[in-house]
């Protein structure tokens, strides 16, 4: 495939949202921080083959303005029509360059990637066709009066691609003759042009009802690490996970030192993006002595649900040569259980050692690691 940077796009985000039953226009939502369209521009403006974005948006729009995209060198606003297809065509009457090629691509699919972007380049190419477009097969039973044959139809997507010259007078035709598109291709089919379609993913869903919306927020996770350290001295027994385990040794530290919550609360904080745990309590802090490391993680737990966020599962390693981990691994899960409440079966508990090199092979400290992955509240 020859490469190219002369590529147009056009996203229409034009259209009101009527069944979406929200005063906020559906492409304005919010999935995991950003807006349902700054995903769905994302992969234009991160490609290199594309020169220029056109979104073609309502004379009333208030949010556009507010997109993180707004700024951005490829970005120009075109005001739509009351269709699609005027909106599509005052976007094409509105680029002055000529391109080969034109994307068009919905406001409210934020689930697009680069390779949708680079299978219909490569299509077009191939085929030769005026639009190539990405469909998937119907699954479900399709009825009218009677149940129809689902093989004989399938379901059609955006990014579509076309032929510049080709799709803009296939819309001034439809536009003439008042013909309503549902989409691109449509109208290059009306004016007896050859279309192609390639397979997409059923992911790349278009947001229309709020269930669609719920769905997409399913599909997100954020991650996080942590990671802590502490040093031993000699004593009768440490703190892990909650749980008292007898042996030679204690742990120096401020607090009560349960080095496997403390690495579980920075794992939260790193993937919810609020700082660590050292921000909230401080080593310096008279009132943190001895404090009990369970408050640690419930102020986590309280910080996650005032950003609508869930733990999803939990892994740590505990890295050590004493205490043997193993003969408390039931309890301490348990523990680990309660305190972040959510299920044993997510929650991984390793232990290793250091090969009785350095200061934890030595004896004189112990570490752990520790993974999260958060979701949206379910
Ligand atoms: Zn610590």
């Amino acid at each position: 495939m020859k490469k190219m940077n002369n590529l147009l796009v056009i996203i229409a985000a034009a259209g009101a949202g009527k069944r979406f039953g929200s005063n906020v226009p559906k492409q304005y939502s919010k999935l995991d921080g950003r807006s349902v369209i700054e995903r769905s521009v994302k992969p234009f403006i991160d490609s290199v083959n594309v020169s220029k974005i056109i979104i073609a948006i309502s004379k009333d729009d208030l949010e556009i303005k507010n997109q993180n995209f707004y700024n951005s060198k490829k970005i120009e606003l075109v005001i739509g029509g009351n269709t699609r297809q005027k909106s599509i065509f005052n976007a094409l009457a509105h680029a002055k360059d000529n391109y080969d090629y034109v994307i068009t691509h919905d406001a409210a699919r934020p689930n697009i990637i680069e390779d949708d972007i680079l299978n219909l380049l490569h299509d077009i190419e191939e085929t030769g066709a005026s639009c190539s477009y990405l469909f998937t097969p119907v699954y479900d039973s399709i009825k009218e009066t009677h149940t129809k044959d689902k093989n004989k139809y399938h379901l059609v997507q955006t990014p579509q691609i076309s032929k510049f010259k080709d799709l803009k007078l296939s819309l001034k035709k439809c536009i003439d003759e008042n013909i309503e598109c549902p989409d691109e291709s449509f109208a290059i089919e009306y004016l007896n042009l050859k279309t192609s379609k390639i397979k997409g993913r059923r992911s790349n869903i278009k947001i229309t009802e709020p269930d669609d919306l719920d769905m997409l927020n399913k599909f997100l996770t954020r991650s996080g690490i942590g990671f802590d350290l502490h040093k031993y001295k000699n004593g009768s027994g440490i703190i892990l996970g909650g749980c008292n385990i007898d042996c030679n040794y204690k742990i120096i530290a401020h607090s009560d030192g349960d080095v496997l919550l403390h690495s579980i609360a920075d794992s939260i904080l790193g993937a919810s993006g609020i700082g660590d745990i050292g921000k909230y309590f401080s080593d310096q802090d008279e009132k943190n002595k001895n404090l009990d490391s369970t408050k640690i993680i419930r102020f986590c737990l309280d910080k996650l649900n005032e950003l609508n966020l869930e733990i999803y599962n939990v892994d740590t390693v505990i890295i050590c040569e004493e205490p043997k981990i193993n003969p408390h691994r039931d309890n301490i899960l348990k523990s680990l259980s309660l305190i972040l409440e959510i299920p044993i079966d997510k929650i991984g508990l390793k232990a290793t050692t250091s090969e009785k090199i350095g200061i934890i092979g030595k004896n004189k400290a112990i570490a752990v690691q520790s993974y999260v992955n958060l979701r949206e509240k379910q």
